[in-house]
């Protein structure tokens, strides 16, 4: 018997996915680095993003790039959170291209790649205004790729590169890819070469593509939400893009059991104090109503408005840390202890899920096939 609650990840679906956002972005002379960090580093997504046509496996960990290659997936591995000193020895091992924003660090992981008798190739972020990684000040930003392409012997300047959306939700217009644009030709005549990587952004660049104002010198992309989630990926959820709607939504479900089926009133009866997570919480009173109670709760999944309950009717009454309760009054079909809830999947949830040890994963369908 299957155990519970279980992640499940379908392959054939997965594939169909990545293989539809390679596809658009290669329309577009744009290759994909495949970033596997949502599904915490499954080693058979690489093999699957691989066989579609991803040019590098991307992730922000450096053991889940290790495993996926450790399960013998060939393409470039890229690191794409800037890595911490006390990481870079091992980082040459396992990584063939990482993003980078810091003199200091770059210096450090010249020596490394030395030590390692490797050429790293290094991407240089460039801040755009979302205010997370990158160097800010654009001057600082070409001294330090003259100063890589001419003293650091043991790197390779591969590109320059920003990130948008993550902090400061600022969106990867045409004004930003150009500004990309204007960086990476500063980077070019300083150094007198052309340079092999413009990286654009991750899924949410994927809007300025779809509306064909990508500047052409842009030729890659960082891309996990949209091949993992379909269009359940927030940036085009949000900003209500209709192009992802025909990948699938349901490459990666959840299954959770009910424990308990009653009615009950929807108002607590008592004096009110905090929740299970220490908040002051609002309860509408809607009288009474069925519920099940299933096996599963915040501490595996985060936040329940992630999960999106696929039995007709029913929606999210709230959770504690291992407990949900679904509201079942309104649904055709009669649940009962022991039966199973779908659920399809938000970003963040997925993110969560992969990481608790109380939920299994299962994989339907084969691993990474090359049609
Ligand atoms: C997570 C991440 C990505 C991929 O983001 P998606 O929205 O999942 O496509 C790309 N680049 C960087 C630097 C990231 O941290």
């Amino acid at each position: 018997m299957k155990k519970r609650p279980a992640l499940i990840f379908d392959h054939e679906k997965l594939r169909d996915n990545m293989r539809t956002v390679v596809g658009w972005c290669n329309e577009a002379g744009i290759d994909v680095a495949g970033v596997i960090k949502v599904t915490g580093g499954l080693a058979s997504a690489a093999l699957d993003y691989e066989a579609c046509g991803a040019k590098w496996i991307a992730s922000s960990r450096l053991e889940q790039l290790a495993r996926a290659k450790a399960a013998g997936v060939k393409i470039p591995m890229m690191m794409i959170r800037v890595p911490m000193l006390s990481e870079l020895d091992e980082m040459v091992k396992v990584c063939e291209y990482s993003l980078q924003s810091e003199f200091t660090t770059l210096r450090a992981l010249d020596e490394a790649a030395i030590r390692a008798g490797k050429i790293h190739n290094v991407i240089l972020m460039a801040d755009l205004g979302d205010l997370r990684e990158g160097f800010f000040d654009p001057e600082e930003l070409i001294d330090v790729a003259k100063y890589t392409e001419e003293v650091l012997t043991g790197l390779n300047l591969a590109g320059v590169g920003t990130n948008l959306g993550c902090y400061g939700s600022v969106m990867p217009t045409e004004e930003k890819m150009k500004h990309l644009v204007r960086c990476a030709e500063a980077v070019e005549k300083a150094i007198g070469r052309p340079l092999e990587i413009v990286s654009g952004g991750a899924t949410s660049s994927m809007m300025p593509m779809f509306d064909g104002v990508m500047p052409e010198k842009v030729n890659m992309l960082r891309i996990g939400g949209a091949s993992f989630l379909g269009s359940n990926e927030e940036t085009c959820r949000i900003y209500g893009r209709k192009e992802m709607d025909i990948l699938h939504d349901d490459a990666i479900t959840l299954e959770a059991e009910v424990i308990e089926v009653r009615t009950k009133p929807t108002h607590p009866i008592g004096k009110l104090g905090v929740n299970a997570f220490g908040k002051k919480a609002v309860y509408k009173d809607r009288g009474d109503r069925r519920r099940a109670l299933l096996a599963i709760g915040g501490a595996d999944f985060g936040d329940y408005n992630d999960l999106l309950p696929q039995l007709e009717g029913s929606f999210i009454l709230g959770c504690s840390g291992d407990h949900t309760i679904l509201d079942i009054e309104d649904c055709k079909e009669k649940l009962k202890v022991g039966d199973v809830v779908r659920f399809k999947l938000y970003y963040t949830a997925v993110l969560h899920l992969v990481s608790s040890e109380n939920v299994t994963k299962y994989e339907l369908g084969e691993i990474g096939v090359r049609l």
